[in-house]
Formats: structure tokens, C-alpha cells, sequence
């Protein structure tokens, strides 16, 4: 494949410093980014050039907790708190039971869509039957951990049919952008302690990382006080979280003072604010948590609870979350938030130094925006990541590449036919709420 040059005015290359280039060139080749640097005399011009004028270029953004294909039952559970049992059990649980695999195709191409188009060039999935899904993720061209979904509830042949299940999606051949993951849905609440052990041991086996939701209350502490005598980290910790990528989804109520047990761990903090806030949670606590050496990610969570796949939107809302509950404006700052959404997520799903930065040798997951998007002040009042954070919208993406290839394209999405898979997600939905009606 031939190099392609792309050039913008603003060049966002993201990283721990605000450095932004003016106008910039990004080259790219072979899904990964070879040079970055700024235009030198006249802007280039030829067919292996794509200017994108005044646009802002920068990282794609990385959704660290998401479930695609629950796209399918969005709406459903409004009103409820799913980060509570009885509102989960209540409001997704009870239809989940009646789900079979034929029913989440078309419901993950529209959670890809609305993620692809809103500035997403690759997501952390977590849900059931993730072998009756993978395949769609993959045929977006978005760059994506799947995790199969465990669920346990104490149903010893439900346990035995997820474990073996999850060893074969894990050891399946490769699928190119997607690797393969486990999914516990909850240690120690909905996953026994022989589970989480086959779990640990499933993911040392073939590589895999962990993808569980954590701390959405106090419900893990509780189970492991009362269980084990210690805390849900400290179990963890025992049952080897150093050496498995693990992604802590939400943390609501993680204990500040279990926090240095995941400084210099694997394990990544993956918070979701506006679950957080819709459910009347807590606000996890994401500075103290960064401070601690923890690293700390993003995620929109599912549609149910959240009715938002856009991390731009995600990103202000933890930014004023964050800021809120330590009672401190910019608590949390815009190239923290961004970092948290690009390279620090990157790498809590194992990518390799570098990726998530517009930098030599990285992957080329880049998204582009006009800048009339950012609604940003006058130059030398507002910084540029300032209103990406708080003046951006992800559906104002233009252009949005994973892997040296375009997903969307002059505000196209190019790998989805999105009609055509809304159309069979209601068919889906209508399938389903038939079943539940019927039983
Ligand atoms: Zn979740």
C-alpha cells in the first residue's frame, strides 16, 4: 500500500503534552504512521494527499468499557439503575434470559456505527454470546477487544457451558483488529471465586486480557468482607492482576485506600460518568486514583444506562464530574481527558508503546474534525484540547481511519450499511419482546 499524507491545519498530537502543530502532515502507510511533522512551505498537493483544511486532526478516541450489541435493547431499562442488582436483574437480566445468539448481529453494526461515526477507532466489548458477534465487530474495520461475557448466579451447568464456551472463542484463530477476551461480568458478585480462578487461568492461557465490571457499588467489597476477610482488590490481587490485562470497568465505590494495590499493574481503571450520574452513583475517584499511579480509562458503558456511545460527550461529563466532586475546576484537565481516552486506553488493551499518539511507528487510528466543530473561543483564550473536551461533539467527526483505513469519509461511514442493519435490529427487538411475551 502507498503512502497517504494527510494534512490539516490543527495537528493534535496527543500524548501527556498539549503540543499541537500548525498547519501538520501525518503520512501514512501500512496501518501505521511513519512520519508526523509540520507542513514545510507549501501545503502538499497530489493523489496520495488528503487536506483536510481547517480541520483539527488528532488520536482516535478509545471507548475502554462498552457492550455493542445491547444496542438491542436500548431504551428498555429507563428509569432503572443498572448498576444496582435488582435494576439489572429486573430491567436486562430478565429479557437477556430469552436472548440467543441470531439476535445480536445487527444490534452490534449499529452500536459500531454510532461509535465509528461519533469519532471511535476502537472499543473494549463485553457481552454474551460474543461468538455470535465478533465477526460483525470485525467486518466494520474497527480495532476492538471482545470479551466473552460470563454470567454465573451460582448455575453450576450455565458456569461450566460459559467456561468452555469462552476456551474455544479465546483460542479461535486470529481475527486481525479484534483480539479476543474474557468477560466475567462481576467478580465475586455473579462470578464465584472457581469461576474468577478459570477465568485468571483461561486468559493466562492464551494471552487473553480480563474485561469485568467492578465497583459499580460496594457489592464486591461486601461479597469478599464476608467471604474472604478482605477487600475485592485484595482478592484480586492474590488471584494474580499484575500479570493479565484487566479492565476495571466503572469503579464507583473502589476503595481510595485499595488503590496502591493496582499501581504498577496491568489493570486499568475503565470509569463511565454518565452511567454513573443517570444511576444516582458515586463518582469514582478518578483523580486520586491517577495520582496513586493507577491507570484510569474511559467508557461509555452500554445504551441502556447510558443512551450514549459519543466519547466526546463522555469525556465533559467526566470532566465535570470529576471536577464536581473534588470541588475543583479542572480537576482533571482536557490533556488528561483526552489522554485517558486515547493512549492510556491503548494501552490497557494491550497495545504497544506509542499507540494512541499521532507518533512515529503508532497505529494510524486517527479522527478528524472541522474546526468551526469545537465551538472553541478566541486563539490565546482557549486551548485547542480545551474544546475538544468541552465544546466538540463526536458526530462532527469527518473523517475517522483505523488502521490506514478510512471507516468514515467526508462524513460517510464506509464499512456499514446502517439502514440496512436498524431495519433487522427492529425485526430482532420485535423477536424478542415476542418470546418474553410468550413464555
Ligand atoms: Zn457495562
Amino acid at each position: 500500500m502507498s503512502a497517504l499524507s494527510i494534512v490539516a491545519d490543527h495537528v493534535v498530537v496527543g500524548g501527556a503534552t498539549p503540543e499541537v502543530i500548525e498547519p501538520g502532515v501525518v503520512i501514512v502507510e501500512d496501518g501505521l504512521i511513519v512520519s508526523v511533522g509540520p507542513v514545510r512551505g507549501a501545503r502538499p498537493r497530489g493523489r496520495d494527499v488528503v487536506d483536510l483544511g481547517a480541520s483539527v486532526l488528532m488520536p482516535g478516541l478509545v471507548n475502554a468499557h462498552a457492550h455493542a450489541p445491547m444496542m438491542l435493547l436500548r431504551g428498555v431499562s429507563e428509569g432503572h439503575s443498572l448498576l444496582t442488582w435488582e435494576g439489572w436483574l429486573g430491567s436486562i437480566r430478565s429479557k437477556e434470559l430469552h436472548l440467543t445468539p441470531d439476535l445480536l448481529a445487527a444490534s452490534t453494526l449499529v452500536g459500531c456505527a454510532e461509535m465509528i461515526g461519533s469519532g471511535t477507532t476502537s472499543f473494549a466489548d463485553q457481552y454474551l454470546f460474543a461468538d455470535a458477534y465478533v465477526d460483525a465487530v470485525a467486518s466494520t474495520g474497527v480495532r476492538a477487544s471482545v470479551a466473552y461475557g460470563i454470567v454465573d448466579l451460582g448455575d453450576d451447568d450455565r458456569r461450566d457451558a460459559s467456561l468452555i464456551a469462552a476456551e474455544a472463542f479465546v483460542s479461535a484463530s486470529d481475527d486481525g483488529l479484534v483480539d479476543r477476551w474474557i468477560g466475567p461480568h462481576a467478580f465475586f458478585v455473579d462470578n464465584r471465586i472457581d469461576t474468577v480462578r478459570a477465568e485468571f487461568a483461561l486468559a493466562r492461557r492464551y494471552g487473553a486480557g480480563l474485561h469485568a465490571h467492578y465497583a459499580t457499588s460496594t457489592e464486591e467489597d461486601d461479597v469478599c468482607e464476608e467471604q474472604f476477610d478482605r477487600s475485592a482488590l485484595a482478592m484480586l490481587s492474590e488471584l494474580g492482576i499484575a500479570d493479565v490485562p484487566v479492565l476495571l470497568a466503572h469503579a464507583n465505590d473502589v476503595r481510595v485506600q485499595d488503590l496502591d494495590l493496582l499501581a504498577a499493574t496491568r489493570a486499568s481503571l475503565a470509569v463511565a460518568a454518565s452511567v454513573a450520574m443517570i444511576s444516582g452513583a458515586h463518582a469514582a475517584p478518578v483523580r486520586a486514583a491517577l495520582d496513586a499511579g493507577v491507570n484510569v480509562v474511559i467508557g461509555t458503558d452500554n445504551v441502556c444506562g447510558n443512551n450514549n456511545a459519543d466519547m466526546f460527550e463522555e469525556l465533559r461529563t467526566l470532566g465535570k464530574l470529576v471536577a464536581f466532586a473534588e470541588q475543583r475546576p479542572h480537576a482533571i484537565t482536557p490533556v488528561e481527558l483526552l489522554g485517558m481516552a486515547t493512549w492510556r486506553a491503548r494501552d490497557a488493551m494491550g497495545g504497544a508503546a506509542g499507540d494512541g499518539v499521532l507518533t512515529e511507528g503508532a497505529i494510524a487510528d486517527l479522527i478528524a474534525l472541522p474546526v468551526a466543530a469545537l465551538h472553541r473561543g478566541p486563539v490565546g483564550a482557549q486551548s485547542v484540547h480545551s474544546a475538544l473536551v468541552y465544546g466538540a461533539s463526536g458526530f462532527d467527526t469527518t473523517h475517522v481511519m483505523t488502521a490506514g483505513r478510512w471507516l468514515k469519509r467526508e462524513g460517510e461511514l464506509t464499512t456499514i450499511d446502517l439502514p440496512a442493519a436498524l431495519a433487522r435490529r427492529q425485526a430482532d427487538f420485535d423477536t424478542l419482546m415476542a418470546r418474553i411475551s410468550a413464555a
